[in-house]
């Protein structure tokens, strides 16, 4: 068979079981491999992309124009993807991280011929769709997708992923950061009319905004967020995660980050330990993604 060029594959989200010496002795963690649907990017990105793609083609549009910091999974999403189905790819990037700080992210987005606009931080702040009407305005072939990419189309995407395990889980724990992914798995399990209590484990120091915005679209979500897990704040570490991190990658095979992954499967170890995750509970661990994390250089120096 000959498929369309489109490296994102879905169907290579397998769900796995993880080895319970990981856990305490508990045998029933499972992965939902979402860091397999592609080579570079992975995870939840491309499932946030996915129904903006579809709507961007069904509308004739051939540029996609986005935001992102010099770590950005979706700004390199974006770029993978466009590549992927043919559209050009634009994004603004904070000015002075283009130029002190042109890491992998920024260089891997660029192989993907994604153009890099660097804007003053300033700009970048406030200022975002002036910044989009300024450039791309008057072009009627540019779709505009938001920073992070947290749109409509994004929760129908993050949905799917829901339909794609093979039980319901009891508990079902990812990284969070905007709480976008968190509201596409709730509404996903609110579709299956599952019971699954939904653990979306903070990663930056924002979690009443994300357990606001949870709230405000699902009035009765079996959630709860988890807020003692970000390790400081986003992209702080400690020599504990690290320590974890490696024990997980070299029992495992697969590879976590510090930033998003990394924290919430150490938070689900800590819940287990502590026996506010029962042992008789079924646990889904979404991996979302975001593997390139770990090559950065004040990472790498870690291992
Ligand atoms: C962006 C990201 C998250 C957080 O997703 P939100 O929808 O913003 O909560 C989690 N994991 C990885 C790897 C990410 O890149």
């Amino acid at each position: 068979m000959i498929s369309e060029l489109d490296n994102f594959n879905l169907n290579s989200s397998v769900v796995q079981k993880l080895p319970s010496t990981l856990f305490h002795g508990h045998s029933e963690i499972y992965i939902k491999r979402d860091d397999l649907i592609h080579p570079i990017v992975s995870g939840n990105k491309y499932r946030k992309l996915k129904f903006n793609i579809i709507k961007a083609k069904e509308l004739g549009i051939t540029k996609l124009i986005t935001y992102g910091g010099a770590f950005s999974n979706h700004m390199v999403a974006t770029a993978a993807a466009g590549a992927a189905h043919g559209f050009e790819t634009h994004c603004f990037i904070r000015g002075e991280e283009l130029k002190n700080n042109f890491n992998h992210y920024l260089k891997t987005a660029a192989l993907y011929g994604m153009k890099l606009i660097a804007v003053e931080r300033q700009q970048y702040a406030n200022h975002k769709l002036e910044l989009f009407e300024t450039y791309f305005g008057s072009d009627n072939s540019c779709m505009c997708i938001p920073e992070g990419g947290e749109t409509e189309e994004a929760l129908l995407g993050v949905a799917e992923i829901v339909n794609e395990l093979p039980f319901a889980p009891d508990i079902l724990l990812h990284a969070s950061a905007t709480a976008t992914t968190g509201r596409g798995l709730l509404m996903g399990i609110a579709t299956r009319g599952y019971a699954t209590k939904l653990l979306p484990v903070s990663v930056l120091k924002n979690s009443e905004e994300q357990a606001l915005k949870i709230s405000t679209q699902f009035s009765n979500a079996n959630f709860e967020l988890l807020s003692d897990y970000d390790f400081g704040g986003y992209a702080k570490t400690s020599p504990e995660l690290f320590e974890f991190i490696k024990t997980f990658v070299a029992a495992t095979g697969i590879f976590i980050d510090p930033v998003y992954t990394g924290k919430a499967l150490f938070a689900l170890r800590s819940l287990i330990e502590n026996g506010i995750i029962s042992k008789a509970k079924k646990v889904v661990f979404l991996h979302t993604g975001g593997t390139l994390g770990i090559f950065s250089d004040r990472f790498l120096e870690k291992i």
